[in-house]
């Protein structure tokens, strides 16, 4: 999964990528609203972290332009507890708000909450065969023994099987599973792939020739 976060207080931002990427999510970062709004418009993320107060452009006026052209999933980080800027910026189509300062654990549960419903998820639980993913714990089990994935390995696991039955192309996993800087090594993902396969079988990652990989 890969999370924009536009932040412009330089600590916090290098936590929240710090803890994001610990986690396995691929990371990229804006410290003003008009570069975040250019990375947010040109590029398909799995969610957006953003602050309220941002210089250049603030959160409001970002997710009032995004919103025209893209429904990704928004948390906005607000520094004011009051029911007005809640009001707003739920009405404005943010997907939840975190108020400042927040736990990132909690940030963590909301993240994975709004992804997992913008993939239309009801169920914490997805399962392929004999493998179940479980999107709330992160974790994995292959009939039922749980299975030790990297976090990166987990989250290409988990983005193939909310497109279970699909097939998933390369140029999508490299947009969702790496940031900027990551892209250019193209093996990466051959790479995490064999070492999935090598966790839950051969077969379990299909392989569509020139077009990308499938499970289910
Ligand atoms: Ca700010």
């Amino acid at each position: 999964m890969r999370v924009l976060i536009i932040e412009d207080e330089p600590d916090l931002l290098k936590s929240l990528a710090r803890g994001l990427r610990d986690e396995g999510y691929a990371v990229d970062s804006s410290d003003n609203g008009e570069d975040g709004l250019f990375n947010a418009q040109s590029n398909d993320y799995d969610a957006i972290l953003m602050d309220v107060m941002l210089p250049k452009l603030d959160g409001w006026q970002i997710l009032e332009k995004l919103r025209k052209t893209k429904k990704t999933p928004v948390l906005m980080l607000t520094a004011r507890d009051q029911t007005k800027d809640r009001v707003r910026g739920l009405d404005s189509g943010a997907d939840d708000y975190l108020i400042k300062p927040f736990n990132l654990e909690e940030l963590l549960a909301r993240l994975r909450a709004i992804i997992r419903r913008s993939a239309n998820q009801t169920s914490n639980i997805l399962t392929i065969g004999d493998v179940a993913v479980n999107l709330a714990s992160r974790t994995i089990t292959h009939n039922k023994t749980p299975i030790e994935l990297t976090a990166r390995e987990y989250s290409l696991v988990e983005f193939l099987a909310l497109h279970k039955g699909e097939v998933v192309t390369r140029t999508q996993l490299y947009e969702h599973l790496f940031d900027e800087n990551e892209s250019s090594l193209s093996n990466l993902l051959d790479v995490h792939v064999s070492k999935i396969r090598k966790k839950l079988g051969s077969e379990f990652i299909a392989t569509r020739r020139g077009h990308g990989y499938c499970v289910g």
